[in-house]
This record gives C-alpha cells, structure tokens and sequence, in this order.
C-alpha cells in the first residue's frame, strides 16, 4: 500500500491542535476485601503518555491488543477520565471541560466506531440516527434533512434519499460503516478518533472504506487519530505512528521511517510481523513470543524487557525515557547516549 497522500493543510507547518502531556488512566482491579488483604493491582492502561498532535495531521496509533491505543482515543474523547496528566485541545484543557463546555467539544472532536453494527442503533432508521447529532446540537429541523444528505455524499454512498428510510439491518457492513462516518462527520468536526474502523468489515470492502476516510479527512482537513495493530493500515492512512506498548509510548514518529527502519526493538517486531508480497523476501518475525504480560505484573523498568531479544542489564532496573533520535522518539535504553550501545 502507498503511504498517506497530499492534504490541504501542512500538518508539519501548523501549530498543535492537541497537547497530551503525562497522561494516566490507572484502575485499581479487586474488590474492597482483595484491597484489605492488600491483593488489590493497579492496571496502568495508560502510562505517562506524552504528544501533540498538529492541526490537519494524521497519528496512527498502534499496537497490540491491551497496549493502551483504545483508552489513549477514549480520554482524547473525555469518554475516560484521566487519573493524572492533561490534555489540551485548541489552548482548553479538556480533562476540566464540564456541561456547556463539553458539549461544544464533543461536537469539535468525534468518534468513529469500530463495530458498525453495534455503533447504530437497530431500531433507528438511517434519518433518525442521523438525526440525533443534529437535534443535540440545536440544529433546527428544517435543516436537518439537507444536512443528513450532504453527509452521506461525503461518504460517497450513492443517491442517498434512497438509504434514509432504511434500517441497519438492510445495510451491507461497507454501506453502514459509510453511515458511522457520516454521522461522526455531520457537526464538521476538526478533530476524528477512529477506533480501527475497518477491523470488523469483509477484506473485500475494507480498501472503499478506507479510501472514503482518507479522501473525506483531506478534503475537509480533519486533524486524525487512527488506531489499529494492523501496521499496513496505519502507514496507508498516516503520516506519523506512534508505537504503544503496556500503555507508554515506545517509538513516535514519521510512519515512512519507522516502516524502512524501525529503531525500538518493539517496532522492529511489528514492522517484520508485516506479511510480506513477494514470497522470495525474507519474513522472518523477531523472537517475541505472542502476547503481552499481564499488565496487572508489568516488569521492572523498560516493560518490553520480557520479550525483548536485546535486553540487557540496565533494562529491567530503569525505565527508558523517551527520547529524540534523529527524526523520532524512541524509549529504549540503546539509543540513549550514555550507554554506548547504538
Ligand atoms: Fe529492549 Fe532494553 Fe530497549 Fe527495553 S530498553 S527495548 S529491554 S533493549
């Protein structure tokens, strides 16, 4: 697959539309008696987690299940409370954003589900389910149908009175995920979370669906974050990746570069992990193992430490920061300068 095309803004030119800085989102798993026994964990969901995100950009965040990408799209969406750290959205902070407030920002920053079929309600027709974005923000009702329609010919569904009486079930997945876009686009948005939206359609649409995305996100010059642990679809629709690994971020940057040539150790596995088209190149994934640990016992300092083929005996006593290695950052103790070992 090619990497992200041409977009009307320059994200690289544009000033930060979302500042993330130190999040946390930690659980406390177990009852009050597991808790008075002191056999109560915390779940580091996410973990310290720090970017921005410039306007008109597009952020893929991968990794595998369990890795934090979901809750980091659900606290961008306030949908999640952080239990630490800040997130900026357009210079206000939204982890104190209340009633008013928030309403005008969930209008401003949409999702889009994963599950088409679970994200409309079945006993809603196509116009209603529309409809109900527009009623809350106070759009008045002669406007309404006019903008449902425009919507849905954002999302190239053709002749589009057609599907308004419609019910989900008449829908194939393509067309209602089409249907999902439309209604996560249809208060202009500036900002999109799109929580992998082609990971439960048929292979055969998944390329239609995304080309809708990639094509409505330019010409509208939505600011985007996509999250998928499938590698080959997030260098489709980014330009910037950013690995997530036991909730912290283990290598940020330029999705082209990291595809060539991985530096974290993590990325490295993932990038090799990637099929490969032409039967005579090597495919030859690195010795992780499948599955992360259980993030109840994350190891001592890097926690990547127990599948990682190049630890060594500064990693399970130091938490790697993430630091600036050329045109990324990278959380790994062989690129930091100290230890020689790049
Ligand atoms: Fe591997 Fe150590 Fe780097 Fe972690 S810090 S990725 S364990 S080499």
């Amino acid at each position: 697959m090619a990497g992200a095309g041409m977009r009307p803004i320059d994200p690289i030119a544009s000033e930060p539309l979302v500042s993330i800085r130190d999040v946390q989102l930690h659980y406390r798993m177990g009852g009050i008696f597991s808790a008075m026994r002191g056999r109560s964990s915390v779940v580091k969901a996410v973990d310290g987690v720090s970017f921005e995100i410039r306007r008109g950009e597009s952020v893929g965040l991968l990794g595998e299940s369990g890795c934090g990408k979901t809750s980091m799209g659900r606290l961008l969406l306030k949908l999640e409370e952080a239990t630490g750290g800040e997130i900026v959205f357009a210079g206000e902070p939204v982890t104190a954003l209340k009633r008013a407030a928030l309403k005008r920002y969930r209008a401003r920053a949409q999702l889009i589900f994963q599950n088409p079929f679970d994200a409309v309600n079945p006993r809603f027709s196509i116009r209603a389910a529309l409809s109900e974005p527009l009623e809350n923000a106070g759009i008045p009702a002669a406007e309404r149908e006019g903008r449902i329609v425009k919507a849905l010919e954002l999302v190239r569904l053709p002749q589009p009175q057609q599907f308004l009486d419609r019910y989900p079930h008449q829908l194939s997945g393509g067309q209602l995920q089409r249907v999902v876009m439309a209604r996560a686009l249809i208060l202009e948005p500036d900002f999109v979370v799109a929580d992998e939206p082609v990971s439960m359609l048929d292979v055969s649409v998944r390329a239609g669906v995304l080309n809708v995305f990639r094509d409505v996100r330019d010409r509208l010059g939505l600011t985007a974050i996509y999250i998928s642990h499938d590698l080959a679809l997030v260098r489709y629709v980014c330009e910037r990746t950013i690995v997530m690994y036991l909730g912290k971020v283990m290598e940020d940057g330029p999705t082209e570069d990291i595809v060539r040539e991985p530096l974290h150790p993590y990325t490295q596995a993932l990038v090799a992990a990637v099929p490969v088209p032409q039967p005579d190149q090597s495919h030859d994934p690195l010795p992780i193992g499948r599955g992360a640990p259980d993030p109840r016992n994350p190891p001592s300092g890097c926690v990547f430490r127990d599948r990682c083929p190049y630890a060594f005996e500064r990693c399970p006593v130091e938490v790697p920061r993430l630091r600036q290695v050329g045109t990324r950052k990278v959380a790994c103790h062989l690129f930091d300068d100290t230890t020689g070992k790049q």
